[in-house]
């Protein structure tokens, strides 16, 4: 990998969210996914001339948020700008977006990156509009469908402090857990709503040589956005030690990937924009990159600097929920759950509030209701498609199941029993327990016929045991728990077998 040899990748990365909004940026058409083509449009965001656009005060209000959960200082006035250009998808012929003065300055997001932590920082939040979107049908035929035009989008941009494709990665799915913990966007990619656009350079590492970069366009997942950085490094390596004559040892290959094969004679390096052809594991030029003069900003005339008042800008901080790096400290830190535990309970909002609510309702060592959480809550969840219209376990009927163990109504097998039924049915543990009659025998006079009848049944093992091998005296006992169906206290029956076979 180029990261491992003299080079090193120089990435900042450029996200677009649409956001949570139920009407578009400046006018009041829908933002549903998926209506029939041009159903969601009116005058203002088909750029028809005579109108006018009313910005929307949701979206002012999401991207502050965003702002502030990144780490951002918030300008107290911010401009809208006219960014100029002609494409079918663009009606008015600009896309009406922020420029010099953004909503969100100078943020920052801590990413953990194969154990250590790195500080990305975010240059700049904006608000925007949204594009139309073309459907190429056949060679010579192209619909337009406007129901996205002038949905808002908000943009995230960092500097350039991402050195690897691993980075990029950890940035981009922490980036997006937060987006869904604050609320501001459904973070999917799928559909659009969430894209993805790194640039990247290549330099010798050590130095602050700059040198061109590319831009990665329509990058459909995750997955592609890291395979699409890891071939333009490689690429991009090979181009610069072409063009110096040397060699620095570059190389395409990545550990645990099939070899990138960086065609050769695409080794030119321009500022330009491309795409990534997943299929054969590479990436292809699409056309060279505007600069930014090319859009000819302008302050739009149609509308007023948005300003903010601190006691507002306040007002929206003190309504953020508590953001997933937070949650992971607490986590580990006051309830002692592992690195490993915590993460996969903070990585969706409702899972760690459920957590929460859980624990607090329990009242007691909150890594009881953890290992629930872990074991049979997350297996059933996560054979149902993770879909939370099928839990139907409460926090408080989980825990109650815990208390119910705690005091000794109920052994650890049959909790586990108890709590699938619970998750088929939705019924309380405590209603379960009492519905099916089941409680723990403690009883000696019944309890002394079933071992006895467990003792008689396997002669050999007793007279192993008798011989010695006092380990086996486990098998005899998971024998009784067998028969009784895991309603026997399993420590009374410990004593007792150890009783009838004169054992100390
Ligand atoms: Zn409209």
């Amino acid at each position: 990998m180029a990261e491992a040899t003299g080079f090193e990748a120089v990435v900042g990365m450029e996200v677009h969210a649409e956001l949570l909004t139920e009407s578009k940026m400046f006018c009041g058409c829908g933002t549903q996914f998926g209506a029939s083509p041009n159903t969601l449009c009116c005058p203002v965001c088909t750029g028809l001339p005579g109108s006018l656009p009313v910005p929307n005060r949701k979206a002012v209000e999401l991207v502050v948020r965003t702002a502030l959960a990144l780490n951002c200082e918030v300008n107290r006035a911010c401009l809208f700008h006219r960014k100029n250009y002609f494409y079918p998808d663009l009606p008015k012929a600009y896309q009406i977006s922020q420029y010099d003065v953004p909503i969100g300055v100078n943020g920052h997001l801590d990413v953990r990156v194969n154990g250590e932590m790195r500080r990305i920082r975010i240059r700049r939040v904006h608000l925007e509009e949204d594009t139309g979107k073309l459907l190429h049908v056949e060679r010579d035929t192209s619909f337009v469908d406007y129901n996205r035009s002038g949905v808002p989008l908000m943009e995230i941009v960092t500097e350039p402090d991402i050195h690897s494709a691993d980075e990029a990665r950890e940035y981009l799915i922490a980036l997006r857990r937060i987006l869904l913990y604050i609320e501001v966007s459904d973070g999917r990619m799928e559909q659009g709503s969430l894209r993805c656009e790194p640039n990247i350079s290549v330099r010798p590492r050590g130095t602050d040589e700059l040198n061109s970069k590319t831009e990665l366009k329509n990058l459909s997942s995750f997955r592609v956005v890291y395979l699409g950085i890891q071939y333009e490094t490689a690429r991009q390596a090979l181009a610069l030690e072409k063009q110096r004559g040397i060699s620095l040892g570059a190389s395409a290959t990545v550990p645990g990937q099939p070899p990138l094969k960086v065609d050769v004679r695409d080794t030119a390096l321009t500022q330009e924009t491309r795409r990534c052809d997943e299929p054969n594991l590479k990436t292809v030029s699409m056309r060279t990159k505007e600069y930014a003069h090319d859009y000819r900003y302008f302050p739009e005339p149609d509308l007023v600097p948005v300003t903010f008042e601190e006691a507002w800008i306040e007002g929206v901080r003190a309504g953020l929920p508590e953001l997933p790096a937070a949650r992971l400290h607490r986590y580990t830190e006051e309830i002692g759950l592992s690195e490993y535990d915590a993460g996969v309970l903070v990585e969706e909002r409702a899972l760690a509030d459920y957590f929460d609510t859980a624990a607090r309702a329990y009242g007691g060592d909150a890594k009881k209701i953890a290992n629930w959480m872990q074991s049979d809550w997350l297996r059933l969840f996560n054979a149902g498609g993770r879909d939370w219209t099928g839990v139907r376990v409460t926090p408080d009927a989980l825990a109650e199941l815990v208390h119910l163990q705690d005091e000794g109504k109920i052994t650890g097998k049959l909790a586990k029993s108890v709590f699938e039924t619970a998750w088929e049915t939705g019924k309380t543990p405590a209603a379960i327990v009492q519905e099916q009659g089941i409680e723990v025998v403690g009883d000696e006079a019944q309890l002394l016929p079933v071992i006895d009848g467990v003792l008689a049944e396997n002669e050999r093992v007793v007279a192993d045991i008798r011989a010695g091998k006092v380990g086996k005296l486990n098998f005899l006992v998971g024998q009784v728990m067998r028969v009784t169906k895991g309603s026997a206290a399993p420590d009374v029956v410990q004593r007792l077998m150890r009783d009838r076979l004169g054992l100390t």
